[in-house]
């Protein structure tokens, strides 16, 4: 019994961690040699899934996935749309709003689903006003960030793919915390409905009845190439015409440099708009920056999104985040201009909002002005310099986690990252002498 416990506990354990990783196979592994054991904690296993089943994240589901559980409870086809509006029109949080639907049913959605997926544990808003930031506890205990940024002309959602982030990126905050899980689809589309509700609240809805979000960028925690099937089943939700209906152009995904990922992208028949992860031009101080360019370097990088560009025909965004000394000299904005000249592509600098204890700060104005104007004056590379948003809130990703989010894990300052911020030092010292 204590093994059947066991085998049960480390499956369930599975399952809550990983997310979407199904914890049967664990089980079944285990089968040929305890059966009896594995026979009765698959019995607790599915005791366990039938009260977890009754709790379903209703923005899990695609309208398809809607309508055929609506249809096997004998539902007729037009419920799925009502349902899906009440979800994605009115942003209902609770059943018996939907007021159209039989009682029967309301009823049912209540025994199933549980609405409230997402819970807000602290909301911060910047000095300016014009940035709000959430850190949103989850069902099993774990905690991510999602970020408004309101602009003159549109509403900005920044939304996270995973718990954690397996990249350790030298400058990120979420990469210093590893990987915890990956989000499920409905706990990614959840992020967008909670935004959206808190603009109509506060009564921003255009006259259409649209969305009062206009863009969603997937750059908050964690990596969204490489949490794949999720992030692309929530855009299909969020695209649903039926829904929110938010346009694909309207969403970037932003990618560290995920080689294999990018050209499974490109085949796919969304729209969407990708932004790269570059930070550095030359292979070594990228590796220091980014270790994962160990094992896609730039030169594969630079063909898997030449062939992005050739097959989709949309134009790709660089983001470059600057670094004080770091890879902000003229040297590299000449390299750089050298790797895009020519591309369907334009550079987004960012000067570099620090992680906190990190002694790396942000390129002085002045820096980042010569940069890009080496960039499009001598390259004619397009570049936009992004204003610098929340500072004030710890906007940049992972950094309010890691400021709130600590319960016993070591979230380690930058330069507790001796190799990474040696190695980009020095690269950096070696380019500009
Ligand atoms: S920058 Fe993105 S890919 Fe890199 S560690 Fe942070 S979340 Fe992960």
């Amino acid at each position: 019994m204590r093994k059947a416990l066991f085998y049960c506990i480390r499956a369930f354990g599975a399952w809550q961690t990983a997310g979407a990783i199904d914890p049967l196979p664990v089980l079944v592994l285990q089968y040929r040699t305890h059966k009896r054991i594995v026979g009765g904690a698959l019995f607790v296993w599915m005791v366990i899934m039938r009260h977890e089943c009754r709790h379903l994240n209703p923005y899990n589901l695609t309208f398809e996935e809607l309508r055929t559980l609506l249809a096997e409870w004998g539902e007729p086809a037009y419920r799925a749309r009502q349902v899906w509006q009440w979800l994605y029109r009115h942003l209902v949080d609770d059943a018996d709003a939907m007021t159209n639907l039989p009682k029967t049913l309301r009823g049912r959605l209540t025994e199933t689903f549980a609405f409230g997926v997402l819970t807000p544990v602290t909301e911060l808003q910047s000095t300016d006003g014009h940035t709000r930031k959430w850190l949103l506890r989850l069902p099993d205990g774990e905690h991510i960030e999602a970020v408004l940024m309101e602009y003159d002309t549109r509403n900005t959602a920044c939304i996270s793919v995973q718990v954690g982030c397996a990249y350790a990126c030298a400058f990120c905050a979420t990469g210093q915390m590893g990987l915890m899980r990956h989000l499920t689809a409905g706990e990614i589309v959840a992020q967008i409905v909670h935004i959206e509700r808190v603009l109509r609240a506060a009564g921003e809805r255009p006259a259409d009845g649209g969305h009062a979000l206009t863009n969603i960028v997937f750059m908050g925690m964690g990596e969204p190439l490489s949490n794949y099937r999720e992030t692309l089943k929530a855009i299909r939700i969020l695209n649903h015409r039926d829904g929110l209906s938010f346009g694909a152009r309207r969403m970037t995904l932003s990618t560290v440099g995920l080689v294999p990922a990018i050209r499974r992208l490109a085949e796919e028949p969304f729209q969407v708009n990708l932004a790269v992860s570059l930070h550095a031009p030359r292979d070594d101080l990228r590796t220091a920056l980014l270790p994962i360019n160990a094992q896609y370097p730039i030169a594969d990088l630079m063909e898997a999104v030449r062939a992005y560009i050739h097959t989709t025909h949309r134009r790709v965004t660089f983001e470059y985040a600057m670094i004080d000394g770091i890879n902000d000299d003229v040297a590299l904005a000449h390299d750089l201009g050298r790797l895009l000249q020519g591309m369907l592509a334009h550079v987004n600098l960012i000067p570099l909002n620090a992680v906190p204890g990190s002694l790396w700060q942000g390129s002085p104005r002045e820096q980042v002005r010569a940069f890009a104007q080496v960039l499009q004056e001598t390259y004619n590379v397009p570049v936009t310099v992004r204003v610098r948003r929340g500072i004030d809130i710890a906007a940049g990703c992972g950094q309010l986690y890691a400021q709130v989010e600590r319960r016993g894990r070591s979230i380690v300052p930058l330069d507790a990252y001796p190799t990474h911020a040696e190695a980009a030092r020095t690269a950096a010292r070696q380019h500009s002498s």
